[in-house]
């Protein structure tokens, strides 16, 4: 079994603890939601265990001259989203195409038999 717990808490330094202080926290934030978070909560006493914090940098500015903040780390998405890699494409097409309308745009050649572009 793999489970992944997300804790949303404004107790900052919880990912110091020491492993019990880790299953202490777990178990005690969700102890009562049922189905099958009793055996996972169970699981944690010799389950390999991975804990982390979340965070998200706030910026003044995403640019400074020619260097611009790109990829999923220009949005302000969770990683359990599972869209980071849509915003990231869909950033830098905006900022191709709206950003920078001085730059030349060349349509691709497309091929007139009207097979599909390789
Ligand atoms: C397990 C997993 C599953 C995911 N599933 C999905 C999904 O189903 N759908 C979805 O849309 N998204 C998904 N994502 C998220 C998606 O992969 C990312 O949001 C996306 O790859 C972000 O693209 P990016 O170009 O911003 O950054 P990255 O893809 O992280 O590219 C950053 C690049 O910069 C390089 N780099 C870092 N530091 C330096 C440096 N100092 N110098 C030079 N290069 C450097 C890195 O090596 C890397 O190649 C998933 C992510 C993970 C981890």
């Amino acid at each position: 079994m793999a489970a992944t717990l997300t804790l949303r808490t404004p107790i900052r330094g919880l990912e110091r603890l020491d492993r019990a202080g880790i299953v202490t926290t777990l178990r005690a934030n969700f102890t009562d939601l049922g189905w099958e978070t009793p055996c996972i909560l169970a699981a944690l006493d010799d389950a390999p265990l991975h804990f982390e914090a979340l965070g998200q940098a706030r910026l003044p500015t995403w640019s400074r001259g020619r260097v611009v903040l790109l990829g999923d780390a220009a949005w302000a998405t969770s990683p359990f989203a599972g869209i980071g890699a849509t915003l990231a494409v869909t950033g830098g097409y905006v900022l191709a195409g709206g950003s920078l309308p001085t730059l030349t745009r060349t349509p691709p050649s497309r091929p007139t038999n009207g097979a599909c572009a390789p």
